[in-house]
């Protein structure tokens, strides 16, 4: 593979960003003080700023970056109804009726960003596409049938239809799959429009936001108050929600060391014919396949292009290596793209927690959501949304994953060395899958 995959122009920031740059906010001074401070700009942050504006409270919402310049503008767009976990493994790791009530917890989330979406009609190119997952090999077929079937026996609402490999190109273009299971109910957005949406609404509300403001300590005074200090002054706060989730660093050392930063890489290619992308993905849905490491494509919001994620894990000679990595996937699945070029090659941080849960809840007085492994589009709008409710007092803010231990590793602070190895591990795994499934 050489240099020529690359379109002129290429770019390694988001392809999102082309029509949701991140804003600059003013540089007006911080004000002295706030009710709430709220440390992060992604779709948790800015999720509980627009329910706590909304009940009047004075809102501080910071950045280190720009607003949203973490993984809420990078995203890939899906917007789900699982969670990470598989259902048969959350029932086998927290019991039935505990993997039930948390499984349910990812449709409430889904329900709660698409409904947001509605009322406060945010357009960001929401589209009920139903998801297609591409089984890698037959038992993942098989086994994908049985875990959803699982889901609805459980009465958690699923609405799935099994494709077999001979029909299978009704839904994607290419052969190198067993069929695959269809999960309707699901959809996509534009992430960086859905970001701008939410940030809009909750500074129309009366949330100020400051970007270029790094949180660099967060003190408990003797009043109970917190006084925050950050790279542009010190503001007193009544309360603080933390929501850096996969970008969570030394200042927030207690987070930083329960949050694995799993970085995701994604390209897109140049404009693609129409009748290309009808042949590639026939019916529009958000495609991913069956994988630990997973691959996902999906048509552009405009329709015009090709997204391609996957390759997670290592970044394999920068962003221009990754590119060409993620270049092969897509050819691997899509014979015909090879000499399609690429425009952008960017990558984010997701934050996986170590029992692969979102975590809501307080720790000395500082409240907090994150670690929603890669389901934060919905996740993150709703966990936002539910700290929002917990800084108002309301029961309403009560969720399952309240109350659950936030486990850290020892010897973990921060920095995941160990996730080449893992990545490798499931690349092994998904390539025995392969040659030993029948
Ligand atoms: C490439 C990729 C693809 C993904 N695809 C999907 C998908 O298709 N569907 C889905 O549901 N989820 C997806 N996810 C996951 C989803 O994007 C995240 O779970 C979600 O955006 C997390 O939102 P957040 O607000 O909690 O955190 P983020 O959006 O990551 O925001 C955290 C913010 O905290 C700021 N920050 C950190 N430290 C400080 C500090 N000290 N002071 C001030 N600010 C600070 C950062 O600058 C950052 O902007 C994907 C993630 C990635 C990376």
């Amino acid at each position: 593979m050489s240099a020529d995959i690359f379109a002129p122009g290429f770019k390694t920031d988001p392809y999102w960003w082309e029509a949701a740059p991140r804003p600059r906010t003013a540089e007006k001074p911080l004000p002295a003080e706030a009710d709430v401070v709220i440390v992060g700009s992604g779709y948790t942050g800015t999720s509980a700023a627009l329910t706590l504006a909304r009940a009047g409270r004075g809102v501080l919402l910071l950045d280190a970056e720009d607003p949203g310049y973490g993984a809420s503008s990078r995203n890939a767009g899906y917007v789900g109804r699982t969670l990470w976990h598989k259902f048969e493994t959350l029932g086998n790791k927290f019991g039935k009726d505990v993997g039930k009530d948390l499984a349910g917890q990812a449709v409430e989330a889904h329900n709660y960003a698409v409904n947001l979406i509605e009322k406060e009609q945010i357009r960001c190119y929401f589209d009920y596409c139903s998801r297609f997952i591409a089984a890698y090999t037959p038992s993942h077929y098989k086994k994908l049938a049985k875990d959803y079937a699982k889901l609805q026996e459980a009465g958690i609402e699923m609405n799935v239809e099994m494709v077999p490999r001979e029909q299978q190109r009704s839904e994607i273009g290419s052969d190198r799959y067993y069929g695959g299971m269809l999960l309707h109910g699901t959809g996509t957005v534009h992430p960086g429009l859905y970001h701008l949406g939410l940030l809009e609404r909750a500074t129309g509300s009366g949330a100020e936001v400051h970007g270029r403001t790094k949180v660099t300590n967060i003190a408990r005074d003797a009043d109970n108050r917190f006084t925050v200090t950050t790279s542009r002054g010190t503001v007193k706060a009544k309360e603080v929600i933390v929501a850096t989730c996969g970008y969570s660093g030394p200042e927030v050392k207690w987070f930083q060391r329960r949050i694995l930063p799993i970085r995701l890489f994604q390209i897109a290619t140049e404009p693609l014919p129409k009748e290309t992308l009808d042949r590639l993905i026939p019916r529009g849905r958000a495609l991913l396949d069956s994988k630990t490491n997973i691959y996902w494509f999906r048509r552009s919001p405009d329709g015009t292009c090709l997204i391609v994620g996957g390759k997670t894990g290592v970044e394999e000679g920068g962003l221009t290596g990754k590119a060409q990595s993620l270049h092969r996937a897509m050819v691997e699945v899509f014979p015909e793209l090879k000499d399609v070029k690429v425009t952008h090659c960017w990558e984010g941080q997701t934050g996986f927690s170590f029992d692969e849960l979102p975590h809501i809840g307080t720790h000395d007085g500082v409240h907090y959501a994150m670690g929603y492994c890669g389901v934060g589009m919905p996740m993150g709008t709703y966990m936002g949304h539910k700290v929002g409710l917990k800084v108002l007092g309301k029961p309403e803010g009560k969720t399952p994953f309240d109350g659950r231990p936030f486990p850290s590793r020892p010897y973990y602070w921060g920095w995941p060395w160990f996730l080449p190895i893992v990545m490798a591990y499931y690349n092994l795994m998904d390539w025995w899958d392969r040659v030993t499934s029948k």
